[in-house]
């Protein structure tokens, strides 16, 4: 980056100490966590890079703000504190709140899908298909297909192929389509962003076919950063404008308040037309709770609408997106195969091309996510074959053309030091990759299984050491 050194805009007031865990312990945690780094309890965890979802650290202000919770049934004050924080920074006009980002997918599912329907969108993300599969709707992914290389340098992989997109709206038409669910940045694709001019071609082309578009705008600030950084001239422009631009390209949005709003829960639906904000306002009601809380206490409103107002700034964006890219360039030089370019919120390892031995059926990414566990303490995550589950109609797996190992920078929470260790981590299991073995089930969830799928290695345990022969030897 620059010559001179920067360091994280904020200073430490509270600290949370954590554990440094000794090897033998980690073997047996993990062969008790079924080899799922989900099932893992956090005391056990020395760096925990599993989600940046709920984990970020709030501000003194949040925290002054949660003080202030207005815990009123009805019309809390908090609830118009957010509604003018969403209207100021992401220019809806009608606001649901909801427990989270997946109580708003399974709103918004509800009041647009009929069974048979079709939804087409830039990759996909696990809780908003699986709402949308639920409601009786099949997905269409139409990302551009770079998005599918992990190789691929392309500044925007989140972009929509418009011609895949105008191919399926011929095929099922646009009657069956009600809307179209885009994502920015796009999560699954490694926190990849879609370009302003993408995200404007698509709205046109969408309204010109009487189609919605909705917004996953979970990530949409760190989006506004990278086209800030490189989008033809947007290069003046402050992640706010951008942001506000972005949102303006769309019907309405789902928002998951537990990534970019630094809060530890809280979620939202907002649209612009009334009459479906009425809807979604009486659903609430039945799912959530009463239109002006939505699931979520005073207190969480009141954190989440200041902690909008803290996410778009550039500071905090800059340093934010600059500790995943520290993390991930370090893992460049020692050529660790990483999805670039460097996303957003993560640093994805290439599961696939780490762990050439081992065919999708041995879920390379859950073994590597499970071995970085065992030898060093740092939690990520699986987004490959276990993530992407099983085609509800064929029961057949899919097989994503990406198999990766996501490790998630939680905002403000860790310093660089503590980047340096994880990078070390990694560099370190990539040098034993020959000793990591492939994966099993002993356990299937039949909804979003990664999440408590449970497995075991198949022949010599490698990496995972003793407690996982004694484990096959008691049947564990
Ligand atoms: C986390 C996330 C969701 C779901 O939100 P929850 O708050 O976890 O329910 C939806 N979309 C994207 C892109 C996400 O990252």
């Amino acid at each position: 980056m620059t010559t001179r050194s920067w360091a994280e805009p904020w200073k430490i007031k509270v600290v949370e100490p954590i554990k440094m865990t000794d090897r033998r312990d980690r073997e047996r945690a993990i062969r008790d966590a079924g080899y799922n780094t989900f099932l893992l309890r956090s005391e056990d965890v020395y760096i925990d890079l599993l989600t940046d979802s709920g984990t970020s650290a709030m501000s003194d202000r949040q925290w002054a703000g949660m003080m202030l919770g207005d815990e009123a049934y009805a019309g809390s004050r908090n609830y118009y504190h957010l509604e003018r924080a969403v209207r100021d920074h992401y220019g809806y006009e009608h606001l649901i709140p909801t427990h989270q980002g997946r109580g708003a997918e399974h709103i918004l599912s509800r009041i647009l899908i009929t069974p048979g329907d079709h939804v087409a969108g830039n990759m996909y993300f696990t809780t908003t298909r699986a709402h949308q599969e639920l409601a009786g709707a099949t997905f269409h992914d139409v990302i551009i297909a770079e998005a599918h290389d992990p190789a691929s340098e392309h500044p925007f992989k989140g972009n929509v192929d418009l011609g895949k997109l105008g191919a399926l709206v011929d095929e099922v038409g646009a009657a069956r389509m009600p809307y179209l669910s885009i994502a920015a940045t796009v999560n699954m694709a490694g926190g990849q962003p879609i370009s302003l001019a993408n995200l404007r071609a698509v709205y046109e082309f969408a309204h010109s076919r009487g189609i919605r578009v909705i917004l996953d705008a979970t990530r949409a600030v760190e989006n506004a950063w990278f086209v800030q950084q490189r989008e033809p001239g947007q290069r003046d422009r402050t992640v706010a404008e951008i942001l506000l631009d972005m949102c303006r390209y769309s019907d309405g949005a789902t928002m998951s308040g537990k990534k970019d709003s630094l809060v530890n829960i809280g979620g939202w639906l907002a649209l612009r037309d009334e009459k479906l904000a009425e809807k979604a306002r009486n659903l609430v009601v039945v799912f959530e709770g009463l239109h002006t809380y939505g699931g979520m206490a005073g207190r969480d409103m009141e954190a989440m609408a200041i902690g909008i107002e803290e996410s778009v700034q550039e500071d905090h964006v800059r340093s934010r997106i600059g500790q995943v890219l520290y993390l991930g360039q370090k893992l460049m030089d020692a050529g660790v195969p990483v999805v670039r370019p460097i996303g957003g919120h993560a640093v994805f390892l290439d599961a696939a091309a780490t762990l050439q031995h081992l065919p999708r059926e041995r879920f390379p990414a859950q073994a590597l996510a499970a071995a970085l566990y065992v030898e060093s303490g740092v939690r990520a995550m699986e987004r490959g074959t276990v993530s992407s589950g099983r085609d509800p109609r064929t029961g057949v797996n899919r097989t994503p053309k990406l198999e990766l190992v996501r490790l998630t920078i939680p905002r403000r929470v860790y310093t660089q030091a503590h980047m340096d260790v994880t990078a070390e981590s990694v560099i370190e299991v990539f040098r034993k990759r020959d000793q990591v073995a492939g994966l099993e089930f002993t356990y299937e969830p039949e909804y979003l299984r990664f999440f408590q799928a449970r497995f075991q290695p198949v022949g010599a345990p490698g990496i995972f050491g003793e407690a996982a022969m004694a484990g096959a030897a008691a049947g564990a």
